[in-house]
């Protein structure tokens, strides 16, 4: 449970009490603020501490010898302690202009400007590193308490504003498993409509990052599908699939954002590729449709090996659906010993090669590959083939 009060003081880790000590010393403002902040007063490990300053970026970037301009136009810039690692330091902004996916922002603005943009009142909470003064103008800390969820001022215009948001609510109410706050969630159904207008890459990131950090990966899911977003962005994911399937998903987080998208959808490589995922995920996904319907009978260890040499690389992910789906008890400790046991399961694996088959006659071309597929058919069927004598005895 979250206590009522403040406490006296956070964990500031020094290379960040650093910066803020520099800022402050030049007579600039400086305040942590969010993830940090609310993840500290959860209770929850995160000395990723963001600092918003009244400097400007320009400032920030005289002030210290060796900084990124990770965002500049946004007023983020990074500061590199001495072992290299950034820290973000933000200006104090509002948004001037916004259109649903991008903000224009001004700066020479106050704290409490700047914490009125942010998203949810428990994100919206800072903390004086030096003076440890709390600033909490929307009551994040009683909506920490009641483990509530909460647009910071109207839902509907801060939704508009940028449709992101909407997906973030989702993804802290599935990590924190916090309720959301009736108008909040009233304007987050009504407005999802927008959230066809954002760019696959910000969805495809909130997405992932809400699969893997949810609480419940499954009720991550509902929460997807109750405000219209599995339809908007998860091609072929039929609204019927996820009824009653918390817990498979549930089952399946372990495996990660790309088996549980795969397992949703009809159709998994359109799924992917709208998300814009990379070529090597989308392999991944096909793999996994093309293989899902033949789950081999794992008493039978011929009928696994046979199975094995086949998938290939989706193997593992198959069996972790088989698992989650309860389709096959078994097949996860059967693939194992296959696995363990060195048995050659590709014509790489065998104890010939191309080479070898070309010295003992074999013709150069098509014959050879030919062949070495024929020798892993037997060497399948029983590995104890394997070996260089008996397969050129065989050819
Ligand atoms: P986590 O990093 O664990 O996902 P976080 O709250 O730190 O959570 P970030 O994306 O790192 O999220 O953003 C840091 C802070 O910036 C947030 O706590 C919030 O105050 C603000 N913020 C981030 N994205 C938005 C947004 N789209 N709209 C309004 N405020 C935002
Ligand atoms: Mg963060």
């Amino acid at each position: 449970m979250v206590s009522t009060s403040f406490p006296v003081s956070l964990p500031i880790p020094d290379q960040v009490l650093a910066v803020a000590q520099r800022l402050d010393a030049s007579g600039h403002a400086v305040w942590c603020v969010g993830g940090a902040v609310r993840d500290n007063l959860l209770n929850l490990a995160n000395n990723d501490f963001d600092l918003a300053t009244s400097a400007t970026p320009q400032q920030v970037m005289t002030l210290f010898k060796r900084t990124v301009p990770v965002g500049v136009e946004h007023g983020t810039v990074a500061v590199l302690d001495d072992s290299n690692t950034p820290h973000e330091v933000t200006t104090f902004r509002k948004d001037v202009t916004t259109d649903g996916r991008h903000a224009v922002v001004a700066f020479g603005v106050t704290l409490e400007d700047d914490l009125a943009r942010r998203d949810f009142t428990i994100n919206a909470i800072a903390y004086h590193p030096l003076t440890h003064e709390w600033k909490d103008p929307f009551d994040g800390q009683g909506d920490l308490d009641r483990q509530l969820l909460r647009a910071v001022g109207d839902p509907a215009k801060r939704f508009q504003e940028d449709y992101l948001r909407i997906l973030r609510l989702l993804r802290f109410s599935a990590r924190f498993d916090f309720t959301i706050d009736p108008a909040t969630w009233a304007a987050a159904k009504a407005n999802a409509s927008g959230l066809a207008h954002l760019s696959a890459e910000r969805v495809r990131d909130e997405w992932f990052k809400g699969l893997v950090t949810a609480r419940s990966a499954g009720r991550l899911v509902e929460l997807w599908g109750e405000v219209g977003a599995l339809g908007l962005w998860v091609q072929g994911c039929k609204g019927a699939k996820v009824q009653g399937c918390k817990g498979v998903i549930d089952e399946l987080q372990a495996a990660g954002p790309v088996v549980i998208t795969a397992w949703l959808s009809d159709d998994p490589i359109a799924a992917l590729k709208k998300l814009k995922c990379s070529n090597a995920e989308i392999e991944r996904a096909r793999r996994i449709h093309a293989f899902r319907d033949i789950i081999p009978q794992p008493r039978n260890a011929t009928v696994v090996r046979r199975w094995l040499a086949k998938v290939g690389d989706a193997a593992l992910d198959l069996v972790a659906i088989a698992e989650a789906e309860q389709t096959s008890a078994g097949l996860r400790s059967a693939v194992n010993a296959a696995l363990a046991s060195g048995v050659p399961l590709t014509v790489a694996d065998l104890a010939v090669s191309g080479d070898d088959l070309m010295a003992a006659g074999v013709p150069k071309g098509p014959k050879i590959g030919e062949t070495l597929r024929r020798l892993l058919d037997i060497v399948l069927d029983d590995p104890s083939k394997n070996d260089r004598e008996t397969l050129l005895a065989l050819l």
